[in-house]
C-alpha cells in the first residue's frame, strides 16, 4: 500500500516510517536533505514557511530539483487561513509551478481555503499534473480538478462521521484520482483505515480500492 503523502522524516515518526512506501515531502530548506534520505521524496517549500525563504532559496531548489532527481515538486500551494502575506505565498506558488513545468514534474499541492486561486493557477500552467493533498475544497471544485487531470489526497479526516462533505466527495469522485495519505500522523494503521473509508463509501472491495490508489501513485510519481 502506497502512502502518496507522509512526512516520514519529522520526529516521532519512527513506527510509520517502518517498512513504509510513501511519498515524503519536504516543507522547506530545512529538510530538503532528510527527505532524500527515502527512495521516493520531494522538494519543495511549504505556504506556511514562504517567508523564511529567499529568492537564493528558490534558486538553490531549483538547483536540487535539477541534481537530485525528486519524483515531484512540493509540497507547495496556498495557505489563506494562516496569515502569511498573500503575495509572497503566491510568488513561492508560482515559481514552483514553473520549476514543474520547466522538469517535467509533478506538483503536490497544500491548498486551504485557497482551492479557487490555486484552479486558477494551475489553468495558467496547463502541462503541470499533480496532487491536491489534504482535499479540503467543495464538490465543483473536485469535479474542476479531476477534470483537469489532477488527483486528490485523502487521510484520517474521511473517517470522521460528522465529515459529510468531505465524504460525498470521496464517493463520487472517481477512484482513478483518488491518493490515499497519512500525512503528519505517525500511526502506520491510518492508511489502511482511510482505504476502508473509501471501499465503504463507493460500496467496492478494500483489494480494488488499495490497488487502484497504488497505481495512481504509481502513475502520477512515475514510480519505478
Ligand atoms: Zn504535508
Amino acid at each position: 500500500m502506497i502512502n502518496s503523502h507522509a512526512h516520514l522524516d519529522f520526529d516521532d515518526m519512527n513506527a510509520i516510517a517502518e517498512n513504509a512506501v510513501a511519498i515524503v515531502p519536504s516543507i522547506g530548506k530545512q529538510n530538503w536533505i532528510d527527505v532524500q534520505m527515502y527512495p521516493y521524496f520531494s522538494l519543495g517549500i511549504h505556504p506556511w514557511l514562504v517567508e523564511a525563504h529567499t529568492q537564493h532559496d528558490l534558486d538553490h531548489l531549483e538547483y536540487l530539483i535539477k541534481c537530485n532527481n525528486p519524483v515531484a515538486i512540493g509540497e507547495c500551494g496556498l495557505d489563506y487561513i494562516k496569515e502569511i502575506d498573500k503575495k509572497t505565498q503566491l510568488h513561492f506558488f508560482t515559481s514552483q509551478l514553473s520549476m514543474a513545468e520547466k522538469y517535467d514534474l509533478p506538483v503536490v499541492i497544500h491548498a486551504v481555503k485557497s482551492t479557487e486561486d490555486v484552479i486558477f493557477l494551475l489553468k495558467k500552467h496547463p502541462k503541470v499534473k499533480g496532487e491536491i493533498h489534504g482535499f479540503s475544497g467543495s464538490e465543483v471544485q473536485a469535479q474542476l480538478l479531476t477534470r483537469m487531470g489532477f488527483y486528490l489526497g485523502f487521510g484520517m479526516q474521511i473517517t470522521n462521521q460528522q465529515s459529510t462533505r468531505l465524504r460525498q466527495i470521496v464517493k463520487n469522485c472517481p477512484l482513478e484520482f483518488i491518493l490515499i495519505e497519512t500525512d503528519d500522523h505517525s500511526n502506520p494503521n491510518e492508511l489502511r483505515l482511510v482505504a476502508q473509508v473509501i471501499a465503504e463509501l463507493k460500496q467496492i472491495s478494500l483489494d480494488e480500492v488499495v490497488m487502484q490508489c497504488d497505481n495512481n501513485a504509481i502513475n502520477l510519481f512515475n514510480l519505478k
